[in-house]
C-alpha cells in the first residue's frame, strides 16, 4: 500500500505538471481532451489501489505491484507526451523517476526491459506523430531529443541497476543476521551435549511457573535427577562414553514427558525434571516411570555391560517461596536417595520421617 501510495503522489506530480502545461499551451487538444487524458490516467491508479485494498494483489509474485505500476506510468507518459508538442521535452523529466522508484523491486533483467520499453516508447510516439502531424515537428530536433533522452534512460537504468544490487546484499545480510539471531537464541537456551534446555533457560521457566502459582494459579513439582556412579563410567569406559551415556539418557526419558512437563540438563550428570499442574505423588510416580526407563536402558554398541542408574528427589513448589527453596528441599530428596542405595526416587515427605 506504501509503495502504491508513492505512485500515486508521482501521479499527482504528473497531474499537476500536466494542468501547467496544458495552461502554458503545451497541448495540441482542448480542454474536454485533456481531461479525457487525465482520467485515463487515474483509472490505473485508483484501479491499483482497490487491487491492493481488496487483497487481490497478494495473489502475486510480487504483491507491491511495482512492476504494475511502472508500466501503467510509462503508458500515461506515453500517451501524454503523445499530445504534447514544445513542452514535450520536460515531461521526459519523469521517466527517470520512475526507473528509480523501480529499482526498489525489479530485477535487472526487468530492469533492461523496463528501460528499452521507455525508449522505444518514446521513439515511437516521435514517429507516430510524424505521421500523422508531419509538419508540426522538426525532425532534427526530436532526434537530438530522442538520442539524448536514450543516454540518459540508459545511465540511469545503470544507477537503478547499482541499488537494486544493494537492495538484494541487503536483504541477503538481513536474512544471514536473522538465522545467526535464532542461532544464537537457541545456544542461550540449549544444551549442546544433549539439546535439552539448560540451566539458564530451567530458572527463567521456573519464575515464570512461581509468578502463576503465586497468584493462585497452577502448581508445579521439581525432581532433581543424578546419575548414579557416573564417575565410574567416565574412568572405566573414558570420557566419550560417558557422553554418550548422557545423550542416550537425555533422549531415553523424552517418551515419559507430557507435552507441559520440562526436561532440564541443570548440570553434569544432574538433571531436573519439572512436572507442571501435578502433585507430590503425581510428580513421584511420573518420576519413577523414567527411573525404571532408565534402569532399562542398554548400552549394547559402546558399553554392553553397562547397567545405567538414577536417583531423583522430588519436592512441591509451595506458594510465595523462593525457586531455590523448592530445589533445595528436592536436592535433599536427592541426597536422601542416594544414601538409601541409589536407583530410587525419594521426595520431600521422606524427609521428614
Ligand atoms: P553418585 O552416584 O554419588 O552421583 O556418584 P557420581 O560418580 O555420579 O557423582 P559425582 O558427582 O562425583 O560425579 C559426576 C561426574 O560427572 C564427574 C564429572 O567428571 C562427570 N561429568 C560432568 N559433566 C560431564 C560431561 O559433560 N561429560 C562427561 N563425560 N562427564 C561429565
Ligand atoms: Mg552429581
Ligand atoms: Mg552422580
Amino acid at each position: 500500500m506504501k509503495r502504491a501510495l508513492q505512485a500515486v503522489g508521482g501521479g499527482v506530480s504528473q497531474t499537476v505538471v500536466s494542468v501547467i502545461l496544458f495552461f502554458s499551451g503545451g497541448f495540441r487538444i482542448e480542454w474536454q481532451g485533456f481531461i479525457c487524458l487525465m482520467l485515463f490516467l487515474w483509472t490505473g491508479h485508483v484501479a491499483l489501489l482497490l487491487l491492493i485494498r481488496l487483497g487481490i494483489n497478494r495473489r502475486l509474485s510480487d504483491p507491491s505491484m511495482t512492476r504494475e505500476m511502472v508500466i501503467w506510468s510509462i503508458l500515461t507518459l506515453l500517451t501524454t507526451v503523445f499530445f504534447m508538442d514544445q513542452f514535450r521535452p520536460l515531461m521526459l523529466m519523469y521517466f527517470p523517476i520512475i526507473l528509480l522508484y523501480g529499482a526498489f523491486s525489479m530485477t535487472p533483467n526487468q530492469y533492461r526491459a523496463t528501460a528499452a520499453l521507455m525508449i522505444l516508447g518514446y521513439i515511437g510516439v516521435i514517429l507516430t506523430v510524424y505521421k500523422l502531424y508531419p509538419r508540426i515537428l522538426n525532425i532534427e530536433y526530436e532526434i537530438v531529443v530522442a538520442l539524448v533522452f536514450t543516454l540518459v534512460i540508459v545511465a540511469f537504468s545503470f544507477v537503478s541497476n547499482e541499488i537494486s544490487l544493494l537492495r538484494k546484499k541487503l536483504h541477503l545480510r538481513n536474512a544471514e543476521l536473522a538465522s545467526a539471531i535464532e542461532k544464537i537464541e537457541r545456544m542461550a537456551t540449549t544444551d549442546e551435549l544433549t539439546g535439552l534446555i539448560n540451566r539458564r533457560h530451567l530458572m527463567y521457566v521456573l519464575r515464570q511457573q512461581k509468578s502463576v502459582a503465586d497468584r493462585g494459579g497452577i502448581s508445579f513439582c521439581v525432581c532433581f535427577f543424578d546419575i548414579d556412579r557416573f564417575k565410574r563410567i567416565n574412568d572405566h569406559l573414558g570420557h566419550h562414553v560417558g557422553d554418550i551415556v548422557l545423550k542416550r539418557f537425555s533422549s531415553a526419558v523424552q517418551p515419559y514427558l507430557r507435552t507441559s512437563d520440562l526436561f532440564a540438563r541443570f548440570g553434569g550428570e544432574e538433571f531436573v525434571f519439572v512436572a507442571i499442574g501435578v502433585d507430590l505423588d503425581g510428580a513421584t510416580v511420573a518420576a519413577d516411570r523414567i527411573r525404571r526407563a532408565i534402569q532399562a536402558l542398554r548400552f549394547k554398541d559402546v558399553a554392553p555391560d553397562l547397567a545405567l542408574t538414577v536417583s531423583g528427589g522430588v519436592a512441591q513448589f509451595r506458594c510465595n517461596e523462593k525457586i531455590e527453596s523448592v530445589l533445595s528441599r528436592a536436592d535433599q530428596a536427592l541426597y536422601l536417595a542416594k544414601n538409601r542405595g541409589r536407583n530410587c526416587i525419594k521426595t520431600e515427605a521422606d524427609l521428614d520421617v
